[in-house]
């Protein structure tokens, strides 16, 4: 037997809900802490660019909560992927491992580089990366060389991997860095979702050589549009902060620059905004995952459809909750997203699969059947960290 009743499925979101409002948007921001006070000194102190004490508190404060040594912020969660992969070693020509499912900011980045994006499978248990998978992939079409880890297909080389913690789940990242040891790739960790999710204990971003953050709207926490690379090495980190700040030779009153820069630095008001965000993370943390344990009893008993929770390994924020039909139902998909947006509850499908879209179809793939599967049953459903009262 393999039903759905639609409608026991828009019953079942609307009892999640302890508010009551027009429309229910899938991630909307909260300013609910001091964000106010931090902005308006910014303008009345003037100092709202690129230089500030807000900037260098916000990065305290981003190496703090992650654990790393070194946060970097910059003006987005894309261009932060772009100089990591700078920093990890891409260079024109090289080949980037990165899910095909993912948003389209991670094949852009490795695009910018002159690098081409290769497309690798996710797994079902985190939807990201399947290490053993992509284990068995390798061990195909690689070999290795003084250069490193060589594609026979296509003859270049296969610099590094881009793990992308999916809508906050952690990636299974041990068996993945042991291919990189093995195939001397190199790992850089798209934690743009997963601010608050933690692998075996560790705060997501700490595998990567360097991994990134992102503060959009919609993320976790938000700066208006931010990022940061974030890093255990100092040196990099330096490197970081020096290649995103127009490679400017510190200086009082001299302009010398020592290599082609990046203007890419975080403002001073939108890391204002960013220091007042991360004061309430904890409590965003705690209401998210209380929405997703709401979401999972609400759904424990329908049939044809399932309410996605963490690996077993993991701790994630929950970034954007996801229901996931059965393979069996997936055709009734569409049907679920309008009935759920007539009714004001904002729901959305997976991304187009990367492969898919006109700029990346001619890149390299491997066997991509779980990914296209995911992305036929999978729906994001409204995930705000307000949409829970505290004892509802
Ligand atoms: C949000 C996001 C980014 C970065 O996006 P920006 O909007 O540039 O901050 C990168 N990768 C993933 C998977 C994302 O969701």
């Amino acid at each position: 037997m393999n039903n759905l009743n639609i409608e026991t499925v828009v019953k079942a979101l609307k009892s999640v809900y302890s508010i009551d409002r027009g429309f229910i948007g899938l991630h909307e921001p909260c300013f609910a802490g001091n964000e106010w006070t931090y902005v308006k000194e910014c303008i009345d102190t003037t100092w709202v660019s690129s230089a500030g004490k807000y900037v260098d508190r916000f990065e305290a404060m981003l190496a703090d909560f992650t654990g790393v040594k070194k946060a970097v912020a910059v003006v987005n969660g894309t261009a932060a992927l772009h100089i990591a992969l700078k920093l990890a070693g891409v260079e024109p020509g090289d080949e980037v491992l990165i899910p095909a499912l993912t948003f389209v900011a991670t094949a852009n980045a490795v695009t910018y580089c002159s690098a081409v994006p290769h497309f690798a499978d996710s797994e079902e248990r985190t939807l990201g990366l399947d290490p053993h998978k992509l284990r068995d992939y390798l061990k195909n079409i690689a070999r290795l060389n003084s250069d490193g880890c060589i594609n026979k297909r296509t003859g270049r080389r296969i610099k590094a991997v881009i793990p992308v913690h999916t809508f906050g789940h952690p990636v299974d990242l041990d068996p993945l860095a042991d291919i990189c040891k093995e195939y001397k790739i190199e790992m850089i960790e798209d934690a743009a979702e997963s601010l608050g999710s933690y692998y075996k204990g560790a705060h997501t971003g700490n595998r990567g050589k360097l991994s990134i953050l992102s503060f959009n709207g919609n993320k976790t926490i938000t700066t208006g549009g931010g990022g940061a690379i974030i890093t255990n090495d100092e040196a990099l980190g330096k490197l970081a902060k020096h290649l995103t700040s127009t490679a400017k030779i510190p200086h009082r009153w001299e302009y010398r620059h020592d290599e082609i820069g990046y203007n890419f630095r975080l403002p001073n008001i939108n890391a204002a905004l960013g220091c007042a965000q991360m004061e309430q993370l904890p409590k965003f943390l705690e209401q998210k995952r209380r929405l997703a344990e709401r979401y999972q009893n609400a759904f424990q008993d329908i049939e044809g459809i399932k309410f996605f929770t963490e690996p077993p390994f993991a701790r994630s924020n929950y970034w954007l909750n996801i229901l996931l039909l059965d393979t069996a139902v997936s055709d009734k998909r569409d049907e679920v997203l309008e009935k759920t947006n007539d009714n004001g509850i904002m729901t959305r499908p997976a991304w187009t699969l990367m492969h898919r879209l006109p700029m990346f179809k001619e890149y390299p793939v491997m066997d991509l059947s779980c990914a296209e599967s995911l992305a036929k049953c999978l729906i994001n459903i409204p995930s705000s960290p307000f949409l829970v009262e505290e004892n509802a």
